[in-house]
């Protein structure tokens, strides 16, 4: 596998990291996981304005110029032969503050560190969309905004960390984190959402939860359809009293969720609506492209 690294293509026994680095250390920095459908990089220059939005949350610059990410996304995908037909690829980018001395001031990291993966995609299993996935509610909270802003798409992973490893012990797909307020927010690396009477439902942004960029496209095909839609504050108790319940992300897309704390969601199997969005989400998904 060759990795990029800073300035140039390394292979993977190349492509070393100095223990002085900040991102190493005290996990400064950012991060974006991004995948192709084909040798087409879906959702691009939206994951490339979330990177760039998140290393500016952190006062980090990004040593690459903007434009030159494109040809650099592709170059990273034909090193490793992934990104062509029937070989989507999975690309993740994280930019570290970089090596500097001990201590949290970024002044000592004069220089970022910029790293390229690239591999082939690794899709849920198919199984996953017919059966749905199961969740439970986790003890840990997610970050609150005003101390960490969830917007911010960090190499500090640990609160999706702890919630992760509850799902792990009890046997679940994933876990769903409230805020501070008992509300939903979103699961370990995907957004929530749920039907109940007829109506989409998912978290409001300000519950504080990453502004995913399949929940913005899926907010989207669920008004197209004339779903009726709520971005709102919701308990625990709605989830229980939804009919449907799905995660989106990149590589997920649209992920069925059958189970909540060990109750069935709705009938305990993939609900009309979420199966229709899905679809949508399928049959428009060549308009999220690059050209
Ligand atoms: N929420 C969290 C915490 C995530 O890490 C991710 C994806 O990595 C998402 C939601 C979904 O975001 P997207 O749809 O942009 O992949």
């Amino acid at each position: 596998m060759w990795i990029y690294l800073n300035d140039r293509f390394v292979t993977e026994q190349e492509a070393v990291v100095s223990v002085f680095d900040h991102g190493f250390l005290y996990g400064d920095g950012v991060y974006e996981t991004i995948r192709s459908y084909g040798s087409r990089i879906f959702m691009r220059d939206q994951h490339l304005a979330r990177l760039r939005r998140s290393a500016e949350g952190i006062g980090l610059a990004i040593p690459i110029p903007e434009q030159q990410w494109p040809a650099l996304l592709h170059e990273a995908m034909e090193k490793n032969v992934v990104g062509q037909d029937h070989r989507d690829a999975y690309l993740r980018i994280t930019i570290s503050r970089g090596p500097g001395d001990i201590g949290l001031d970024p002044s000592l990291c004069p220089t970022a560190t910029v790293v390229i993966m690239t591999k082939p995609l690794q899709p849920p299993p198919p199984e996953q969309y017919k059966t749905g996935v199961s969740l439970i509610v986790a003890n840990t909270r997610r970050n609150l905004p005003s101390a960490l802003s969830p917007q911010i798409k960090a190499t500090n992973f640990l609160n999706n960390i702890l919630a992760k490893r509850e799902a792990i012990a009890a046997g679940a797909f994933d876990s769903i984190l409230l805020n501070w307020e008992s509300q939903l927010t979103e699961c370990t690396v995907s957004n929530i959402f749920f039907v109940l009477a007829g109506r989409l439902c998912t978290p409001s942004l300000d519950c504080g939860l990453l502004d995913g960029i399949t929940r913005d496209l899926l907010l989207g095909l669920a008004r197209d359809a004339q779903i009726p839609v709520s971005e709102g504050h919701f308990g625990v108790e709605s989830l229980h009293q939804a009919d449907e319940c799905f995660l989106t992300n990149t590589t997920m897309e649209v992920m069925p969720v059958t189970r909540v704390d060990g109750h069935p969601v709705g009938k305990g199997t993939p609900g009309p609506i979420t199966q229709q969005l899905h679809g949508q989400f399928i049959a428009n998904r060549a308009r999220f492209l690059e050209p």
